[in-house]
């Protein structure tokens, strides 16, 4: 022991202690000792270094843990007091954790469900098809919905969407899936009442235009019949006044018919086929070649058209609505040209309609598939004002779209897209 130094225990020491200590120490030795413990002294300094940055290591990871144990508390606030159901299931559907919105929806507490199957509290009509969804989303890996009656502990079950989805694997824990829960029963109750009204009216509409054509049809008849058995009876002017009568009565009954038209459509269960389009077009031109040939038209169609899914009536008379809108909307005095073809684009058949004649301004691309509206004078071009509104619902039955692409003065192409046949 060196004179001065009085003896310590090393262990309570700090690396700054041990260091000024061994200093002095060193002060007192042989040199090679002395060299040794130089040695020793910067191995010591090291060693602070090291621990300096292990402290500097140590802070940061305790506000990391600290940062995620926020982050955990502030996802788990929002789990619980979200609005939506969300419940965690195993992949055979054993409920494996749930939020109170879901908890809520089932109608019973966490404790009672957990290791439950979720099926046991879907309504028995609708347990199939869960299964089912699980399944799908199992097999294919998407976000998938589907609308079920959830009865829980209900003697009534409520309308909910479920959306579910495979959870990605995480380590330690194997898959599952997560499923959203959503109650739409106010949804589901809003909907069944504008079913109702819209049904209260197509009915209303039906019988209202198949009623009135009959009285209608007598006026045209008895105006005609007047007009040509004792029109010499009257002067110029009663006969102009019998002669407008007559026009009006018809003009109605045309637009009665297309009424009737329209609500049959919505009215009529609709079968979907595989349909040769290029047979669809060919009888569409000959049964309208008399007003083709009328106008002087060129109507051209393509060759090899795709095979489309439809209904043959139904697309037929979208095809003819679109046929004579081109062969009517021309410029004065220019005879039609019309050509019509069909593509297949991502999985769908496009069918084209296109005219050169007086075009649409781009505001009424979507007017004037609304019914009765009208973009013209009767006098110049007559029609009642439904034909694209039929065509629209009837592309609608046939699960399509339909729309144009019009520049005026340049002319107009219709589209309707089906699914491919
Ligand atoms: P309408 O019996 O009046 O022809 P539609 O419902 O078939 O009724 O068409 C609605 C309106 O859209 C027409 O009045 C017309 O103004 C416009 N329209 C329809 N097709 C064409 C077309 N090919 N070119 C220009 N305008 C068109």
């Amino acid at each position: 022991m060196c004179e001065g130094m009085e003896r310590m225990d090393l262990k309570t020491l700090t690396t700054e202690q041990l260091a000024a200590n061994l200093r002095e120490l060193q002060r007192h030795l042989p040199e090679e000792r002395a060299a040794e413990l130089n040695q020793f002294q910067e191995a010591v300094q090291e060693l602070q270094v090291h621990r300096v940055e292990l402290e500097m290591q140590n802070r940061a990871l305790r506000e990391t843990q600290q940062e995620l144990e926020h982050s955990v508390r502030r996802y788990s606030d929002l789990f619980d007091h979200l609005p939506t159901g969300y419940l965690t299931v195993s992949l055979q559907g054993q409920i494996i954790g749930a939020n109170p919105a879901a908890l809520e929806l089932v109608g019973h507490s966490l404790h009672e469900v957990i290791g439950k199957f979720f099926r046991r509290y879907v309504d028995a009509y609708d347990a199939g098809r869960f299964v089912a969804h699980l399944e799908a989303c199992l097999q294919t890996g998407r976000q998938l919905t589907l609308e079920i009656k959830l009865r829980g502990n209900r003697s009534d079950p409520i309308d909910v969407q479920l959306s579910s989805r495979l959870a990605p694997a995480t380590p330690g824990d194997g898959q599952h899936i997560h499923i959203a829960v959503t109650d739409i029963s106010e949804l589901k109750r809003t909907q069944h009442t504008l079913e109702e009204i819209n049904g209260e009216q197509e009915a209303f509409n039906y019988s209202i235009s198949h009623d009135l054509r009959a009285p209608l049809v007598t006026i045209s008849n008895y105006a005609r019949i007047v007009l040509s058995e004792h029109g010499e009876a009257l002067d110029d002017e009663g006969r102009g006044m019998l002669q407008r009568v007559e026009n009006a009565a018809i003009r109605m009954e045309e637009t009665l018919k297309h009424l009737l038209e329209y609500s049959t459509l919505a009215r009529e269960e609709v079968v979907l086929q595989t349909l040769n389009l290029n047979e669809v077009m060919r009888e569409l031109v000959i049964e309208y070649r008399g007003i083709i040939q009328q106008r002087n038209a060129d109507v051209s169609v393509a060759q090899d058209l795709p095979p489309v899914r439809g209904s043959r009536t139904i697309l037929t008379q979208v095809l003819a609505n679109l046929l004579t809108n081109a062969l009517k909307y021309t410029k004065h005095g220019v005879s039609p040209t019309v050509e019509i073809g069909a593509g297949v684009a991502d999985g769908h058949v496009i069918i084209y309609v296109r005219d050169h004649g007086i075009g649409i301004e781009a505001k009424y691309h979507e007017r004037v598939f609304q019914i009765f509206e009208r973009l013209h004078g009767y006098s110049r071009y007559p029609g009642s004002g439904v034909g694209l509104a039929i065509a629209r619902r009837a592309v609608e039955r046939m699960n399509g779209r339909i729309w144009v692409d019009s520049v005026p003065g340049e002319g107009s192409c219709f589209h309707v897209e089906l699914a491919c046949g």
